[in-house]
Formats: structure tokens, sequence, C-alpha cells
């Protein structure tokens, strides 16, 4: 699919930054879900953080990271799910639970993320790995529903990581023209002479989709943002794909959840269980013999 990931070293290596143009991921989320623009923003902006952090956080392909964002606001949940196909291409998918909302726009112009999603809340952040079913789970309040902020709050307060955060979806209702992200994250050794210099950065760039929208490649976007015009490059072949790992058999132990007397009494009146995946839309059909 070619989305441009690239990870860069800033201030002699005392700072590390990630830079995402998600604008092709997102436009097929639209599309998989028939994502109304307001929807399209709030989706956009955590399929564009799964993404970073599933390239920065994930190590192992055994590894798998999900995120919930349940706010009060008419979305009702975002739910994606990311893992590493390989150490070079992360596999996103995502869905929310009612993806047709559609709010006015706010007074400044930009679309109502926050109000969509609600201001309160929570965001939920489960790290799984398959082998040794390690589980790392952290649950914080929304700040904002804008979500960028709500994860800078999560690295601030879970990770004790101190870090900035940007994502950005520019959409209209012909589709997705811009989306990105980035990340900033000081490592121990960094000076507060590189805070100063990166806050200042950060105050007189664009947002994020605005310089894409303007052309500005990663690398440029990696020096404004950080105001280091000596930045490395680090790994500039990162990839994401939208990819659903589901099966029948999934879909039955969900199926298997809603206890045998409803079960029996669904197929008594149908004849068969209808059940569709949320993350692709595949349709899977249960009898009475697929069920017992
Ligand atoms: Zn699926």
């Amino acid at each position: 699919m070619k989305c441009k990931i690239i990870k860069f070293l800033a201030y002699n290596k005392r700072v590390a930054v990630m830079c995402i143009d998600s604008t092709n991921l997102v436009e097929e989320i639209r599309k998989i879900h028939d994502l109304s623009p307001t929807v399209t923003a709030a989706v956009g902006r955590v399929a564009t953080v799964a993404t970073m952090m599933t390239h920065l956080e994930i190590k192992d392909e055994t590894d798998s990271l999900t995120i919930q964002v349940k706010g009060n606001g008419p979305i009702g949940s975002i739910v994606a799910v990311s893992k590493l196909e390989n150490k070079k291409l992360a596999n996103v998918r995502i869905y929310a639970q009612n993806p047709h909302v559609e709010l006015p726009l706010k007074s400044d112009g930009k679309i109502d993320v926050g109000g969509a999603v609600g201001h309160q809340g929570y965001l939920n952040i489960i790290k799984q790995n398959k082998l040794t079913n390690g589980n790392y789970n952290a649950v914080i309040p929304l700040v904002s529903g804008e979500i960028a902020e709500d994860f800078t709050e999560f690295f601030a307060k879970s990770e004790q990581k101190p870090t900035a955060l940007a994502l950005g979806v520019l959409v209209n209702k012909d589709g997705v023209k811009r989306a990105g992200g980035y990340i900033i994250n000081p490592m121990p050794d960094a000076t507060d002479e590189d805070i100063t210099n990166i806050e200042n950065a950060i105050k007189k760039a664009n947002p994020i989709s605005e310089m894409l929208n303007k052309g500005l490649t990663l690398e440029e976007i990696a020096k404004t943002i950080t105001g280091d015009n000596n930045i490395e490059i680090l790994e500039n072949d990162l990839d994401v794909s939208y990819k659903c790992d589901c099966s029948k058999e999934k879909i039955k132990q969900g199926i298997l959840s809603l206890g045998k007397e409803e079960i029996s009494k669904i197929l008594k009146e149908d004849g068969k269980i209808e059940a569709q995946c949320h993350f692709c839309h595949k349709k899977y059909i249960f009898t009475e013999k697929d069920l017992i």
C-alpha cells in the first residue's frame, strides 16, 4: 500500500523522531467502513498513532497491540488491533462503532473530533504476547477526545515518557486528502536546550496534515518540528498494511459467548446464525452442526 514511515535521530542522537504519511492507509479504512468525514478524522488519527506505536513499541511478531478509545460521544468505541508482520511491516485493523456520525465543523473550521469521540471516557491500551501470555494493560481517562492529547497523556502517565505527538487527517466528502503524524521522544541524555528548541519549533510549525498537503517530505517535516537541520535517517523502509486475520473459528468463539440458550433460540428462529467481522465485514454463517 505504501505509506511513508521514517525514523530519524535529531540533536546528535539525543532525540528520536518518527514521522508518518498515513494518507493511503486512512483512505483505505474510510472506504472499507464507508466512514463519514468526521469519523474518518477520528479513526484516521487512531490508526496513525497505532501504526507508529506498532513500529516503536512492538518488538516481536507474536506481540499484538490493542487500542480502545471509548468516549461518551456519538461515535461510541473505536478499536484498533495491530501487530508486526515482519520487522518492516505493521498490520493494522480498526473499526468505529458508529461509522456515519457527522458533526458540524468547530468555530475554527476544524473537524470536531473531540465532540464526536466525547470529551469524557477512557483510553485502554493492551499489549499481549501470544507465546508468553504476557499482558500489559493501561487505562487512562480521556483528556479531550481529540486523540493526540489523549495519547500524549498516556505516554506521560503510563510510560513515563515525555512525548510530543501530533496526528492530523485532512478529509472532505470526496475522501482523505492527507493524513499523518509524528512522535518525538527525547532520550535521557537530551539537554534542556534540545527540549526548548523542539518546543519552539513545534509552536512555529503548521499542523502535520497541512505540511503534508503543501508537499513537504517527511525529512523536511522532521527538520521543521525539531528545529534541527542535521537530523539523520535511522530507518526509511517501514510500511503498514490493513490486514484482518479473522477466521470462522475466531468468530465462533464470539458466538459461543452468547450462551447455549441464546444460540438455540436464534437457531430455532432463523435456522442459522450470521455474524460479520467488525474489522473487514466478512460474513460468516453458522448452522447447528458448526456450533456443537
Ligand atoms: Zn475480518
